[in-house]
């Protein structure tokens, strides 16, 4: 079994510089009395436009994006690559309203799976559907709730707004995955994207779908998927992720006095996690799997039921994927051991990413551990430094 100790590989790519910005933010981040006031404070000042980026461009922005334009990540796509990861680069702007902005949000996902045709080191494209659709709607068709006939045109461009991205990334060659969100949008998408994989997942895996394994219906979700699959003749790929909602999940059934979908503890939703891995690997030869997560114990998981089944690290159907900024002792170690590694690697313009940035700090925050886990490898690293030479 590989060691994701070995910080002198995990942070190759770092300058000490970076390694002491990311120390401070990460010891900041780790008090959620200051990110709680931090949070509410950025929003704010997003809100009112407030001069920021001299503050948060060098430092959170830098730590956690790619860039704010498709040409700004190119340093960050070029540092990956050097150690043998992927990016999956990540237009994460946010709050976005209009039908306007959404066929741009569009037009910049076409772009990174253009640019994915020149550029290697793009392994995946990515989307949300809340980058491309109005939340309300996608919670009406959700809700199974009547649409007017606005709204059922909308409801078509988005459709053919998905289709084009899931298109556009076929005829590149690069597979698409698209994130899941909330409980009460998450019906509708769920819709769509099996639609999607039904119409280009053929031949290749081309749309991956994301489940949440935070949610007590989905590992019955993915073998049904799974069946239908065969029935229907296409190839099933999925991204499995824990889940990002979690507290919002929980609030709402409470308040709206619904059973919470969420499983009912860290326990459960570890073991639904590691389930639904074990699931994909044994039925590799038809489901592609993307392991989502920034947790050791779950990519030891994956490795061993690989190892199991006597599969090759780099299976072409199995890739492990961690967000920029976090994990990074887990992807270069396993890239290093010549597992499929790739990167989220978020981008746009800062203001519209500033919500993606809120959401990383709290999560920092909230998950127990992690925020002590980077920083103690941070820390190793630059002990390390100071004492070899290498
Ligand atoms: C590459 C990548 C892509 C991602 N894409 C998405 C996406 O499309 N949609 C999305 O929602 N999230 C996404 N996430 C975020 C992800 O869902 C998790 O929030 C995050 O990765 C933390 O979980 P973990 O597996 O890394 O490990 P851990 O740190 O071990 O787990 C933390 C997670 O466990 C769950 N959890 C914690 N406490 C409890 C509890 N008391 N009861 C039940 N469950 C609990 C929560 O989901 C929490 O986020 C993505 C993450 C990665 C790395």
């Amino acid at each position: 079994m590989i060691s994701f100790d070995n910080t002198k590989v995990a942070f190759a790519d770092k300058t000490t510089s970076e390694l002491r910005k990311a120390y401070w933010m990460f010891l900041l981040v780790k008090r959620p009395f200051l990110v709680k006031i931090g949070s509410w404070f950025l929003n704010i000042a997003n809100r009112i436009k407030l001069p920021l980026r001299w503050a948060l461009k060098p430092t959170v922005f830098a730590h956690f994006c790619g860039g704010e334009t498709l040409e700004e990540c190119e340093t960050a796509l070029n540092k990956l690559s050097s150690s043998g990861l992927k990016a999956v680069l990540d237009y994460a702007a946010e709050g976005v309203q209009t039908e306007k902005e959404f066929d741009e949000a569009r037009d910049r996902i076409l772009a990174t799976i253009e640019m994915s045709k020149t550029n290697e080191s793009i392994g995946f494209a990515v989307f949300k559907f809340t980058g491309i659709a109005r939340f309300a709607l996608l919670e009406k068709q959700s809700n199974g709730e009547p649409l007017s006939q606005q709204e059922i045109a909308d409801y078509q461009r988005i459709k053919t707004r998905a289709r084009q991205i899931c298109e556009s990334a076929k005829d590149a060659g690069i597979p698409v995955m698209i994130d899941a969100e909330e409980t009460w949008i998450q019906t509708a998408i769920d819709e769509i994207v099996e639609e999607l994989m039904i119409k280009f997942n053929k031949e290749r895996h081309i749309v991956y779908h994301t489940l949440q394994m935070y949610r007590v219906d989905k590992l019955f979700y993915l073998k049904k998927l799974c069946a239908d699959s065969k029935k229907k003749g296409y190839l099933p790929a999925v991204k499995l992720v824990r889940g990002a909602y979690m507290e919002k999940e929980r609030e709402r059934a409470e308040k709206m006095s619904y059973a919470s979908p969420i499983q009912p503890d860290k326990i459960a939703t570890d073991a639904a996690f590691d389930e639904a891995v074990k699931f994909c690997i044994k039925n590799i030869e038809r489901i592609a799997l993307s392991v989502g997560t920034h947790n050791e114990k779950s990519c030891e998981e994956a490795m061993r039921f690989m190892s199991v089944r006597e599969l090759k690290n780099n299976h072409p159907l199995i890739s492990f994927s961690q967000l920029k900024g976090m994990s990074d002792h887990i992807s270069y170690n396993l890239a290093l051991e010549g597992y499929n590694v790739s990167k989220y690697l978020p981008y746009g313009p800062l203001r519209l990413v500033m919500p993606y940035l809120i959401r990383r700090a709290e999560e920092n925050t909230s998950v127990a551990g992690q925020t002590g886990r980077e920083l103690y490898l941070i820390k190793k690293e630059l002990k390390r430094r100071k004492t070899s030479k290498s």
